[in-house]
């Protein structure tokens, strides 16, 4: 495994507390085309050697990240919107977005990143499915010393549904196996279970979704990793606060400004 820290600067310039520099499209770094890799359907997100591939290419040098990851149409780019206050949206098909996003500021060692949709996309080809799949697994890999949290990002609706049909099948669901992974890179995953606004039992349906990762529940034992949200109407605090005893823990306390 190749980590990145050497090429990687010191702390960024000044801060500019409490007003964070605006946003600008300019900013936002959209990383290069896609080199397709071949990869087993459904194979297991577990550390491959394959070569670096262009998803890397325009990583801006920032020492903290918080990375998003979720399958496709799951609202991750509206969430991106909540976070940062900049539209992500490609205005396309899901799967359109193929490299990662990210959102950083100029004078600041901080970025959010959304990781392109994984799993199943109407009209895209299954292997351009896997060659996303193991860029994602390459990007948190090579980085993880740098992502103080891998937000999983989940269709609360939907999500219990999907899984255990993969698993009915004899797959491992991708949502339990991006969980998995990012604590085998040693990245603390945070859940954080979207379109809450179409879910009738919440608590029941964040049981079941601790269930199928393997946490017991009741859920909220799990407050600290587990954060139902409704990204859609900007109701995202749950996740905020996952974030700020992240990064906490992290000794970070200088970012929870990006985070309330
Ligand atoms: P992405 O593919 O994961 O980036 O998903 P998008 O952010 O593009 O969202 C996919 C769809 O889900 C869009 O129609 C969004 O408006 C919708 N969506 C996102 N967040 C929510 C939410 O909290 N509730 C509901 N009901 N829909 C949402």
């Amino acid at each position: 495994m190749i980590w990145l820290s050497d090429w990687l600067c010191g702390l960024a310039g000044s801060i500019h507390p409490p007003t964070l520099t605006k946003p600008t499209a300019s900013r936002v770094r959209v990383a290069g085309t896609l080199t397709a890799l071949r990869a087993t359907h459904d194979a297991p997100f577990k550390p491959r050697n394959h070569p670096r591939t262009d998803m890397f290419e325009d990583r801006p040098d920032r020492d903290a990240e918080v990375v998003l990851v979720g399958r496709s149409n799951v609202g991750k780019s509206t969430l991106m919107r909540e976070l940062t206050g900049h539209d992500f949206s490609t205005g396309g098909k899901p799967g359109v977005t193929r490299q990662p996003n990210h959102f950083d500021w100029a004078s600041e060692d901080f970025m959010f990143t959304d990781l392109p949709g994984f799993g199943f996309m109407s009209g895209v080809e299954e292997e351009h499915r896997e060659a996303i799949k193991t860029n994602i697994v390459h990007y948190l890999e090579e980085n993880a010393e740098h992502i103080l949290a891998g937000v999983v990002v989940m269709d609360g609706k939907a999500a219990v549904d999907i899984i255990d049909r993969h698993a009915e099948r004899g797959n491992v669901p991708h949502d339990v196996e991006m969980f998995g992974f990012l604590q085998d890179v040693g990245v603390e995953p945070i859940v954080a279970v979207n379109k809450t606004d179409k879910i009738d039992d919440l608590d029941e349906r964040l049981d079941e979704i601790c269930d199928r990762l393997g946490l017991y529940p009741p859920w909220q034992q799990w407050s600290d990793r587990v954060a139902p949200i409704c990204a859609k109407r900007g109701d995202i605090e749950a996740l905020e606060e996952c974030l700020r005893t992240r990064f906490h823990e992290h000794n970070r306390d200088d970012l929870l400004k990006f985070v309330s």
